[in-house]
């Protein structure tokens, strides 16, 4: 009888250690993460910036005279997604020379420390979000689900150049969604022409976070203020971000033909983008002064 007990008890455990314990933890159910998981076919998207993430989840491969940068993973389930797409557009893993991240959440950096095993690439990442990384995301003011920890090879701070053969890449800080939040900026040429690049981060505010008296972090919405602020001052022609919709991959995609503008050359849609996600903000901090609560 007590052996028997035992041996439910054992399955009982079995059946729960997978949840708690796997890469991408518990806390993330809160995300529709099987449907951010959808494969989709690489491409090109401008120069030589190309998309090799999934349907949702951006990641980017810059191409370089000196080998590749690869900015995001995904999650760990994405992995298989994003090697095959980097290998189909004909490129080496092992010329990824350098990851970086838009920041330290498990739907973009979860794929991280498989890949730089993989690839043998040197981690670079702002010194606030390194602290989540290396903690596999339990750290951080809102952690909003674990994955295998990262060792960061370097540390970066606001304005710092990730430079690769001829590619220079900025490090603008941006925190609020995470405590080392980056936008990372570049230029771009086609067809003759150099166009500013911005690899927007999230602005967005993960469902239960408080922008008034914040526990963990008391002066979370003075750093989203100034954050928009920074992203507003960046020169942009041509804009990305962390999750696909932010920057409408799909749609913008299908508007590729050649010969004619390149759909991704979008300053408009780059501004409007801030806009929104400010406005969100501003909305946040009035409903929550007037006692009705957080985010949605
Ligand atoms: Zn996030």
């Amino acid at each position: 009888m007590k052996s028997k007990t035992c041996r439910s008890l054992a399955v009982v455990l079995l059946l729960f250690l997978p949840l708690t314990s796997t890469p991408s933890g518990a806390a993330n159910l809160q995300f529709p993460v099987k449907e951010w998981n959808h494969p989709f076919k690489p491409f090109r998207l401008i120069g030589n910036i190309y998309y090799v993430g999934t349907s949702n989840l951006a990641c980017f491969l810059i191409q370089t005279k000196a080998g590749l940068i690869l900015i995001d993973t995904a999650m760990q389930e994405s992995a298989p997604i994003v090697r095959g797409n980097i290998e189909s557009l004909g490129f080496k893993l092992t010329d990824i020379k350098i990851m970086l991240a838009s920041h330290a959440h498990f739907d973009h950096v979860a794929g991280h420390a498989d890949m730089k095993k993989a690839t043998g690439a040197k981690v670079y990442a702002s010194k606030a979000d390194a602290v989540i990384m290396e903690s596999g995301g339990k750290k951080g003011f809102h952690p909003v689900g674990d994955y295998k920890p990262i060792k960061v090879d370097k540390l970066l701070n606001d304005g710092d150049v990730v430079t690769l053969g001829e590619v220079k890449l900025k490090a603008h800080l941006t925190p609020g969604h995470t405590e080392g939040n980056t936008a990372w900026t570049t230029t771009v040429e086609e067809n003759g022409k150099t166009y500013n690049v911005v690899f927007a981060p999230s602005m967005s505010i993960n469902p239960g976070v408080l922008m008034v008296n914040n526990p963990t972090w008391p002066k979370v919405a003075e750093a989203y203020g100034k954050s928009f602020q920074v992203l507003k001052s960046l020169p942009c022609d041509v804009f990305f971000g962390p999750h696909a919709p932010f920057f409408a991959m799909e749609e913008k995609v299908r508007r590729m033909k050649p010969g004619q503008p390149n759909p991704f050359i979008d300053p408009e849609g780059y501004q409007k983008f801030i806009a929104g996600y400010e406005k969100a903000y501003q909305e946040q901090i009035k409903r929550e002064q007037a006692g009705k609560g957080g985010s949605n």
